[in-house]
């Protein structure tokens, strides 16, 4: 192929469109790239209503990692302690298939587990979610969003009962406060923060509030910044709640007519005065009042978090506690307003959309309600009650699960556990116990291939042909662009085999993605993401759409810009929406509660599952640096993006590393109650005392003792399971005088 594709980028879940050309195609001299493969050319897609033709370093050097370190063939051994050996896809896929039988015949279904990815396109989550919930009749399928968005899920279904961000990225331009808070949107959402960015430069009367212990590029850009101390983040919130309580700036209109639970709401936060508040976040209280007084007087107010909030053991908690404070004020279904939750992953949307995680179906469905099981059992033509009515092992319980006996069987799809997971070493160690792993990736090593007896080859970005979903709800058709190298399969078709050599001929009868697209579409009908107006044709003729996106929505030729059915409010902000041609969810304020009321759902705050204490007397909090991407899989193979990010390190502040006699570049042991690792010392004013902070990409094939999740714990949430990965108390010690 000559001519270039418009497709999406595979990292985060920004989403920017890209446009790829072929080597030959560039009309220059071919780049190479280390290995001598030549460079495909990409640039930004200019008419991708998401990224408007931008991209950051991830996607301009994505090129170069197609090539390199690729897991081509099928590989086998009987036993960790062997080398693996190539076999074919038949030898491969009769030994998983006959694997499983036998778990199931000795231990039962809930032995089997499969554990995916926000890499997955949505064709693969769904071809899984039909393999592992519908004819296997487990639930145990969960993929790594859960240590990314799950809280955002959860919080989503517990306010406004329904999952699904309401609002879109040309909020970001239509805001008069952008409140940030858990998230370094510069450097881990480049291009949502380039437009916010831009916008605020051009609108100086809009305010940004960033809310992050660490002083981030994010930060650096804020009107107020507000360092609070890890895990105070509800008190910050409530405390916010009180002075717009005390000051009678909330929305009387919208509470009564659109909303439940307020007086159980005012109850709770009446106790969070700015003095408590102040002295539990760490900040001034005229800082507290400014941030209060933005929310107060801002006729818009956009509410960013990412992981800072999510992966918390009260994670569901923030996320209500945040929308508490747009429903207090009104601030939800209209321009520049509303809380909108950036996904880490490509296609962690999708996911959600398909049901990917333990506790869904398909279309926003629940495993615990009874007629959504029974209505995907019917199309998936499946006997009544075959899908069992238990939530199935999220990630942390399939790895207890091995430690017990309990897990016989486990695959492991384009993830690396073996690096993201908290608590790693126990982690590592339960992987060493599992009777069979089969680990399929499309690059080869990998730190948790060292775990699997079987390796299958998948084929990557560029090589299968399926929908993305990125943050804003917009679903973009990422064509094949070129052949998959050596005998890699798309992830939805090596599961659509086994499936058949399982029995399930019927089911897994797809001879094409677009074939397991319009089946999965139609499962989305009246359901809140309604999608049953996509269409691969229909994304290829018209580019990205947003949903909900219905079949009857498509039938209207004068189909309004507003998404909601006529209702109460309809209309209200129609000047404002007819600027953009984006959706809004809620644009009418009737939410998917049986009542059609948002819920206020209020919590105290409770603070860090593991608080320091003498022994462990600091905060480490992970994140992520602006070039790498999770556990550096790809990342790690760029050499522009690893001369920009060469090593770890651990920032502490000044003072403690006065205190401590630390010098920079000094190597410190890190230690928690679980492990250690080694850094060189960062010393910067950008971290408070008493924390410090380790970006968490590198695993123990890029840099040996200096993995961030020997350290971390697994405690999470109750409601949401998402691990409290942000935060665990640790010593520090120099290893070596400088
Ligand atoms: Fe890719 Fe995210 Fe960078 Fe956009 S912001 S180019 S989606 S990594």
């Amino acid at each position: 192929m000559t001519d270039s594709v418009k497709t999406l980028c595979p990292y985060c879940g920004v989403g920017c469109g890209l446009e790829v050309t072929p080597p030959a195609g560039s009309g220059r001299a071919t780049n190479r790239d280390s290995q001598g493969n030549p460079i495909w050319k990409v640039v930004g897609d200019r008419s991708h209503p998401s990224s408007q033709g931008m991209v950051c370093v991830k996607g301009a050097t994505i090129a170069e990692s197609l090539d390199k370190d690729r897991l081509k063939y099928p590989m086998m051994r009987d036993s960790l302690t062997e080398p693996f050996r190539r076999v074919s896809w038949d030898q491969a896929l009769d030994q998983i298939t006959q694997q499983i039988q036998s778990v199931l015949a000795t231990q039962g279904a809930d032995a089997v587990c499969m554990y995916g990815s926000g890499q997955f396109q949505t064709e693969d989550y769904y071809v899984a979610q039909k393999l592992i919930k519908g004819c296997l009749g487990t639930n145990n399928f969960d993929a790594n969003s859960r240590l990314c968005m799950s809280s955002a899920v959860a919080g989503y279904i517990q306010s406004l009962g329904s999952d699904g961000p309401p609002c879109c990225y040309d909020d970001l331009e239509l805001t008069d406060c952008a409140f940030l808070i858990g998230t370094n949107t510069a450097e881990c959402h480049p291009i949502v923060f380039n437009r916010l960015h831009k916008y605020l430069k051009k609108n100086t009367r809009a305010k940004l509030i960033v809310v992050d212990p660490r002083t981030t590029k994010t930060a650096e850009a804020a009107t107020l910044h507000l360092a609070i101390k890890p895990g105070t983040d509800i008190d910050l919130l409530n405390g916010i709640a009180h002075l717009l309580m005390r000051w009678g700036k909330f929305d009387t209109f919208f509470i009564d007519e659109c909303t439940t639970g307020f007086t159980q709401y005012a109850e709770v936060i009446r106790y969070y005065t700015p003095e408590v508040v102040a002295r539990k976040c760490g900040i001034r209280i005229d800082h507290l009042e400014e941030a209060a007084k933005y929310w107060a007087e801002s006729e818009n107010v956009l509410s960013l978090w990412s992981m800072g909030v999510n992966q918390s053991s009260e994670g569901t908690a923030k996320v209500c506690s945040i929308i508490n404070l747009h429903l207090m004020t009104g601030n939800i279904g209209k321009p520049g307003a509303g809380p909108f939750s950036l996904t880490g992953q490509p296609n962690a949307m999708g996911g959600r959309e398909a049901g990917g995680l333990s506790h869904l179906l398909p279309g926003y469905r629940s495993i615990k309600n009874a007629q959504h099981r029974t209505e995907i059992e019917k199309l998936w033509n499946l006997p009544e009650n075959r899908i069992s009515s238990f939530p199935g092992r999220d990630v942390w319980r399939m790895i207890t699960g091995l430690e017990t006996g309990d897990v016989g069987f486990l695959w492991i799809a384009a993830t690396n556990p073996a690096v993201s997971m908290p608590d790693l070493e126990r982690t590592k160690a339960a992987l060493l116990k599992s009777p069979f792993t089969v680990y399929q990736d499309a690059y080869d090593p990998t730190e948790t291939a060292a775990y699997a007896h079987v390796l299958l080859p998948a084929a990557q970005w560029g090589e299968k042909t399926g929908t993305m979903t990125n943050s804003e709800r917009v679903v973009t058709l990422c064509p094949k662009f070129r052949e998959p190298l050596g005998e890699a399969k798309p992830d939805w078709e090596i599961f659509a085999e086994v499936g058949r050599r399982l029995g399930f001929t019927e089911q897994f009868n797809f001879k094409t993605s677009a074939e397991v697209h319009r089946e999965f579409v139609q499962l989305t009908h009246r359901r809140p993401c309604d999608m049953t107006g996509l269409s691969y044709e229909r994304l290829q003729q018209e580019g990205p759409i947003q949903w909900p996106c219905s079949i009857e929505e498509l039938k209207q030729t004068n189909n309004s810009l507003n998404n909601t059915t006529p209702g109460l409010f309809s209309g209200l902000f129609k000047g404002k929406d007819e600027k953009t041609k984006a959706k809004r969810l809620y644009t009418n304020w009737k939410f998917n509660t049986p009542d059609g009321r948002a819920k206020f759902v209020a919590f105290h705050a409770k603070g860090l599952a593991e608080i320091p204490d003498a022994q462990y007397p600091f905060v480490l909090t992970v994140g992520r640096l602006y070039g790498h991407w999770h556990t550096m899989t790809r990342t790690g193979r760029i050499e522009k993006i690893n001369k920009m990010h060469p090593l770890p390190f651990i920032e502490i502040h000044p003072k403690d590393a006065e205190r401590l006699g630390f010098k920079e570049g000094q190597l410190i042991e890190v230690r928690s109650r679980r492990g250690k690792a080694q850094f060189p010392a960062m010393i910067t004013k950008a971290i408070t005392p008493g924390c410090v902070f380790v970006p968490m990409h590198w695993g123990a094939l890029w840099a040996d003792d200096a993995e961030a999740n020997s350290l971390t714990h697994p405690e999470s949430c109750p409601i949401s399971l998402e691990p409290e990965l942000k935060a665990c108390a640790v010593q520090l010690v120099a290893v070596t005088a400088l």
